[in-house]
């Protein structure tokens, strides 16, 4: 590590290979070497050492909605990437739906990223959008860098989103299988949740019955006939239903090319402790019951759920009315994520090594970024996030960096305080204060 600028050091850094005591030798922004932790320090290199802080690979969250432009008073990519490096992630992907130009064609992706270049604070890359009427703006997006195409089965919540029927969904999934692309799917079936009992009001037991699980199932087994007919590479998005689980470990053991991924909500929160009225508390699917919970958490521990994303969806606080069917859909939890997930899994018996696979290892890999991130090892980012893992708190909306300080876990006491965040070797955040902008703009390696 002669030429090390940067030589970070920790008791518990967590690598792929388990946690161990080391020194990570960083140059230009890149880790050069993972060397035992008494390791000579090069003169000219500058030690920093967080003594017992697990070091995590900065976590790639690969679900955020940043809504900008067009709905800033919602969210921005100021605020949004703070609230990222608050919470030690060093990446987003960001929807391509809600900010307005939604990401559907070459020039609104271009508008985005315009507007995002000097406000990100941790690395941002961009998903496409599959609409019924732009298949052939799909190739374009592509070969511009978006890192694939976010479909819905069922209406989205905007108007300028509209959702994919059966055959257009046929159109857009072969026209992305053919230049090897990967379609994400919001998936629950619009047949189902339109039979489903729609009484609306303030009881969250009335909302949970609105949008069934078998909604969700139905919907993952036409996408799963559509992957396995077209050969196509297929996510589902913001799994919440157990029920669906049986038939994605089907379709991976008969080879389909499906990934899925869960949300720390889901994982953390249930229908049983939703008051009536907070509306704080409502994202699509639902969050649902513990015993439900219960079937994510194995499906996580035993591979079928591949990853663990927030859906970062904030709206402004004055549309999170107390009415479940009318209240905007959407959880924050963007800088409380790695908090939220570790309280969980820790009490689950898992380990951190479970949490960066699921939320930093595996969403780089979702997007084909595991090049570079993901993981503390020579040739990655340096990207980290610097953990005290028993540190407990309670949350306090105030201390959070999001536009709209609306969240479902005010009040919670989690644990896992985020010390410091670095992104290709400089510390962009630490204990409260942020460094200007350092991110850069990705696109698909
Ligand atoms: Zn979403």
């Amino acid at each position: 590590m002669s030429d090390a600028e940067l030589v970070l050091r920790s008791t518990r850094v967590i690598t792929p290979e388990g946690t161990r005591a080391a020194a990570v030798a960083v140059s230009a922004g890149t880790i050069t070497a993972v060397l035992p932790y008494d390791t000579e320090v090069p003169a000219g290199a500058r030690l920093e050492d967080v003594g017992d802080h697990a070091v995590l690979p900065g976590l790639v969250d690969t679900h955020v909605h940043v809504n900008d432009p067009g709905r800033t008073e919602w969210e921005g990519f100021w605020t949004a990437t703070r609230a990222a490096a608050a919470g030690g992630v060093t990446t987003l992907v960001d929807m391509p739906l809600n900010s307005l130009p939604p990401t559907t064609t070459v020039e609104h992706l271009r508008t985005k990223r315009d507007v995002a270049r000097d406000k990100a604070h941790v690395d941002v890359g961009f998903w496409g959008g599959a609409l019924p009427g732009n298949v052939e703006d799909l190739r374009p997006l592509h070969d511009a860098g978006v890192f694939g195409f976010k479909a819905f089965l069922s209406p989205s919540g905007v108007d300028e989103f509209p959702h994919l029927g059966q055959e257009q969904l046929a159109r857009s999934l072969a026209e992305i299988a053919g230049f090897g692309g990967l379609l994400i799917v919001h998936a629950e079936d619009p047949r189902h949740l339109a039979a489903a009992p729609q009484h609306g009001g303030p009881r969250y037991a009335d909302f949970l019955a609105s949008r069934p699980g078998h909604a969700e199932a139905t919907a993952i087994a036409a996408l799963i006939a559509q992957a396995r007919r077209l050969d196509a590479r297929v996510h589902v998005l913001h799994l919440s239903s157990g029920d669906a689980l049986p038939l994605i470990r089907a379709a991976r053991a008969d080879g389909v090319r499906i990934t899925v991924e869960t949300c720390p909500h889901y994982l953390t929160l249930t229908a049983e402790e939703v008051p009536d009225g907070a509306s704080e508390f409502k994202c699509c699917p639902p969050i649902r019951e513990a015993a439900n919970q219960d079937l994510l958490w194995e499906a996580l521990a035993d591979g079928t759920v591949d990853c663990v994303v927030t859906d970062h969806s904030p709206s402004t606080a004055d549309l999170k009315t107390d009415d479940f069917a009318t209240a905007w859909g959407g959880i924050s939890g963007l800088q409380l994520s790695l908090s939220a997930v570790w309280t969980a899994a820790r009490g689950r018996g898992h380990t951190l090594e479970d949490v960066v696979r699921w939320m930093s290892a595996r969403t780089a890999a979702l997007v084909g970024l595991d090049a570079r991130k993901g993981a503390i090892a020579p040739g990655r980012d340096a990207d980290f996030a610097v953990l005290a893992p028993e540190e407990g708190f309670t949350v306090d909306p105030a201390g959070l960096q999001h536009r709209n300080r609306v969240t479902a876990y005010a009040g919670r006491a989690l644990r896992g305080v985020v010390k410091s965040t670095w992104l290709r070797g400089e510390r962009v955040y630490a204990d409260g204060q942020f460094t200007s902008p350092k991110g850069t703009l990705l696109d698909r390696p």
